[in-house]
């Protein structure tokens, strides 16, 4: 058992504080995630400078190992850059009604789409009405899909008038809804495979009669490296107030929404989910941290340690096992430690690269919660003398000890075994100075 908990810990070995060593070790490893993301390499390149800045010199947690704590300041600086934990910034809808919303991007982004999502939320959450209308005079049927989607969000349609431009379109749109009583107005706007001067052009103009407040820029996550291109191009043009990134349901990592953040500042406000009229959730900049880096939860097992580890327990244990002392109730301390980790299999959980197999044959191995829980009563059930020097449980004492836990003696032989080992690896250990091998598993 000792050799497989040293198994699981030896990653987490801690250390003094970062050294620049550790910080460019765990970068390499970042700056391939950022661009697997597909975060633009310019973005890349900033925010790993910035990164690093912030990493060196900074206090080790001991529990976990160097480089999965970059990992966690890398993840944090990440979650700043995307807007920060809590509630993201929402859209501004109050005011003379209508409030217009134009929607701008490249074509089949998304925005037909996010259209009648918008819609929806807005009617079910914000209980406004609201009016949807098509620009989109370039693209055969596009209207008509927006009509079906409107439908569908149960919104309002504006008439589809054959022949009209999108600029006239958009006056008809913001005089309907004044004349209707719509509160809100989202004008879907036509979209090129690339960027160009008629595309910008047009939207333009739209902008300037309809006086929008919210001007979504809406891309798909699986946009990559372009994304900083159009990013800029359209903020350079239009007033934007916001992002949408579509198809997070889809493979992408979603490094687009770093890359236009950091070109555009603007706020992510929300992500597309799925095709579905239901589809559109509120932005949420710690879980595309999470998925950006894609370091399983690597975060959370840092953070946790972070929060349970008790750096004064730990010191005193140092202490003794630099004396070559490790008894029960340092066991008890040990065991308690991982119980507040989630236990072993919260913890292995946790770890990239564990997969069910792997917790399967750890948990017939005896690592399992209910195990620790039983050896935690098993040292209950000890004297306090008992507790400070085991050598005295002999048989008597070991059938009292089973019977007050509720186990079997092979069960209080094999706890008992299992300390004698580990105090002799603490011996060990401590003799090479209390951050050696197993500090990690008891910091
Ligand atoms: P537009 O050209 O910008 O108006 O893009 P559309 O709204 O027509 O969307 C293009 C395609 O992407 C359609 O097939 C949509 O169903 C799909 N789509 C849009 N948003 C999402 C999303 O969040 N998830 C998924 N899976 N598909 C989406
Ligand atoms: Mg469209």
């Amino acid at each position: 058992l000792t050799e497989r908990l040293s198994g699981v810990f030896d990653k987490l070995t801690g250390r003094g504080a970062l050294s620049e060593k550790d910080v460019d070790a765990a970068l390499r490893e970042i700056r391939v995630a950022l661009l697997e993301a597909d975060v633009a390499l310019p973005v890349v390149k900033d925010f790993v400078k910035t990164v690093k800045e912030r990493a060196v010199g900074e206090d080790v947690i001991r529990a976990v190992a160097p480089g999965q704590q970059v990992i966690k300041i890398v993840h944090d600086a990440l979650v700043g850059l995307l807007g920060g934990e809590g509630e993201p910034e929402g859209l501004s809808l109050t005011g003379e009604p209508p409030i217009v919303i134009l929607m701008a991007g490249l074509q089949g982004s998304g925005k037909t789409t996010t259209s009648a999502k918008l819609a929806r939320r807005i009617q079910t959450r914000d209980k406004k009405k609201v009016l949807l209308a098509s620009l989109d005079t370039r693209r055969p049927a596009a209207m008509e899909q927006l009509q079906q989607m409107a439908e569908q969000a149960e919104a309002g349609f504006l008439p589809i008038v054959q022949g009209q431009g999108a600029v006239d379109i958009a006056k008809r749109a913001v005089q309907a809804g004044r004349l209707q009583g719509y509160d809100v107005v989202i004008l879907d706007t036509a979209g090129r495979t690339s960027i160009d001067e008629d595309l910008m052009a047009e939207a333009k103009a739209i902008s300037d009669v309809s006086n929008p407040r919210e001007t979504l820029l809406v891309a798909d996550a699986l946009t990559g490296q372009d994304a900083v291109e159009t990013a800029r191009r359209f903020n350079e043009r239009l007033p934007l107030t916001g992002l949408v990134l579509t198809r997070m349901d889809g493979d992408g990592r979603g490094g687009a929404a770093l890359s236009m953040r950091h070109v555009t500042g603007l706020p992510i406000k929300f992500v597309g989910v799925s095709e579905k009229v239901d589809g559109l959730d509120a932005f949420d900049a710690k879980r595309m941290a999470g998925r950006i880096l894609g370091r399983g939860d690597i975060v959370a097992l840092v953070e946790k340690a972070a929060e349970e580890v008790d750096q004064e327990k730990a010191e005193r244990l140092a202490r003794k096992m630099a004396k070559g002392k490790f008894d029960m109730d340092d066991l008890a301390d040990q065991l308690n430690q991982l119980k507040k980790m989630g236990g072993l299999g919260g913890i292995m959980g946790l770890l990239p690269g564990m997969n069910k197999k792997m917790q399967a044959q750890a948990a017939a191995a005896g690592m399992d919660d209910n195990l620790l829980k039983q050896q935690t009563a098993i040292i209950s059930s000890m004297t306090k003398e008992e507790r400070r020097k085991p050598e005295l449980i002999k048989a008597s004492r070991r059938k009292r000890i089973a019977a007050g836990a509720g186990v079997g003696v092979p069960e209080v032989n094999k706890l008992l075994k299992m300390h004698r080992q580990m105090a002799d690896m603490m011996k060990k250990v401590g003799k090479k100075g209390p951050k050696g091998l197993l500090s990690g598993f008891t910091p």
